[in-house]
């Protein structure tokens, strides 16, 4: 007997190398943990007793999505910062609103992204933030998911950037206080959730501080046996600063300095040399990749599937942001990662579909240090499962031979809408497509409410700073 029982599924585990496909497959749920799995006819003896019985049928089980890069709060600037050049992105698309956005903006903006991500079926968050000790409280600790958090620490206050072709200016104070808010964080937050929250340091970039203070942050994260979260060759806009202040790029200068190593997760990584991401496979970084964000906001395919290909050990998959992206849902995410990277390889062959399904799963568990914990249907595991509806038309038709096409059609043609049961830390909290934690129809109207707020403050400073989409605007052309 187990308190939640599923069988009869179609269970992609990820144990082992490849998917670790069980047909007919059970899983019992005891507390927070995963207690067995294997074939339905065989647990049934012991768990068909249990307090709830899921049946499975004509549905996929699986460990519930990793994102392993996310910025929820900016969820409710959706579709205000795309189709301009890199260089206007943050400064003249997404900077307009930073001032006008409060706290209860970015949590309200916070619950709608954990909402989507959350139904189509991510259980863990790589979330990095400002505000994060609030959105903590009232966002990751009640939706019943698993994250981990970082503040984002910087030296960048409102003076810093009058010119994108200059140094920025840094402000220490800033930084001091940036960071003393994330150990707070971490303080008061670590842990929490019943184990489902883990807080880790986030060096905004090597851009956005001084040497000193990027050390004293990865200090800091390593004396609580926590990792550093980083954005790493993120553009155009940091190889302008990274030049003029080291005259070398983001990634040799790093590497120079002693930076790169296995407690390092860096995001985006895209602004490289081949040779670049061999460097940072060697020295065991890991890595997010954000390929649907990049390639929208930057129109670069990130090196995801070269990254593996020198060797990289640990790689997951990043939503990133939603305002200029394609939002937070992973089964768009795993066909953005599939195809760009086969079109950048000019190789079809690159991320089948299992590689694509394990680095949304066990591997981007891995990548942000939960590999241990999550990721895979294990027992002893924490049981975050997943159950994927396959009567659909297009997930139609199932066969299991010569390929068992579950994976594929998944990947490629599921939409994300599909996921019925989420379970996290061995609580249902998506039931037949309904989240059970938060109601779903206040999430969004607090979000359109909050993004009146924000956006309609932030018009004229919007097009005052006039990026190729406010100039499309001007024109009437949307
Ligand atoms: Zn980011």
């Amino acid at each position: 007997m187990a308190e939640i029982y599923i069988r009869n599924g179609f269970l992609l585990t990820m144990k082992g190398e490849g998917l670790g496909t069980i047909e007919e497959g059970a899983v019992a749920i005891d507390g927070s943990e995963i207690v067995a799995v294997g074939k339905t006819a065989e647990l049934d003896k012991s768990y068909m007793n249990s307090k709830k019985v899921i049946e499975a049928k004509g549905k996929a089980v699986l460990p519930g999505f990793v994102d392993v890069h996310i910025h929820t709060s900016g969820t409710i600037t959706r579709g205000q910062g795309q189709d301009v050049p890199e260089i206007e992105w943050m400064l003249k698309a997404m900077a307009p609103f930073g001032k006008y956005t409060k706290p209860e903006h970015s949590i309200a903006g916070s619950r709608l992204g954990v909402l989507e991500g959350l139904k189509s079926g991510v259980t863990t968050f790589g979330e990095i933030g400002g505000n994060t000790i609030p959105v903590t409280e009232n966002v990751f600790i009640p939706s019943g998911v698993r994250a981990t958090i970082a503040n984002t620490i910087n030296e960048i206050g409102p003076g810093s950037r009058p010119d994108a072709n200059k140094p920025y200016i840094y402000y220490p104070d800033v930084g001091e206080k940036k960071l003393k808010d994330a150990i707070e964080l971490y303080e008061k937050m670590d842990k929490k959730g019943d184990g489902r929250i883990n807080v880790i340091f986030a060096p905004h970039g090597a851009d956005f501080m001084s040497k000193e203070t990027l050390f004293k942050v990865k200090e800091e994260a390593k004396k609580r046996g926590k990792l550093a979260h980083m954005h790493v060759a993120q553009g155009g806009r940091e190889a302008i600063q990274i030049k003029l202040r080291y005259g070398t790029t983001t990634i040799k200068w790093l590497d120079s300095i002693g930076y790169l190593d296995e407690n390092l997760i860096a995001a985006h990584c895209h602004h490289s040399t081949d040779e670049e991401v061999e460097i940072l496979a060697k020295r065991g970084v890991r890595y997010a990749s954000c390929p649907a964000s990049i390639g929208i906001i930057d129109g670069i395919v990130p090196p995801l599937a070269l990254f593996i290909q020198k060797g990289g050990k640990y790689a997951g998959l990043g939503s990133d942001q939603a305002a200029g992206s394609t939002g937070h849902n992973m089964l768009i995410q795993l066909k953005a990662a599939a195809l760009l990277n086969k079109t950048r390889h000019a190789d079809p062959s690159i991320l089948p579909t299992w590689k694509t399904l394990r680095i949304a799963t066990i591997e981007g568990a891995q990548t942000i240090g939960l590999g241990d914990q999550v990721g895979s249907i294990e027992i002893g595991k924490k049981a975050d499962v997943i159950l994927i509806d396959l009567k659909y038309p297009h997930l139609t038709p199932i066969v299991s031979k010569p390929v068992r096409n579950v994976a594929p059609n998944l990947v490629y043609y599921a939409r994300g809408d599909e996921v019925e049961t989420v379970i996290c830390n061995g609580k249902i909290i998506v039931d037949d497509h309904k989240c059970l934690t938060m109601a779903e129809e206040e999430v969004m109207e607090n979000a359109q409410k909050a993004a009146e707020e924000v956006c309609y403050a932030a018009v004229d400073d919007y097009m005052a700073a006039d990026s190729l989409l406010a100039k499309a605007v001007k024109k009437g052309l949307l």
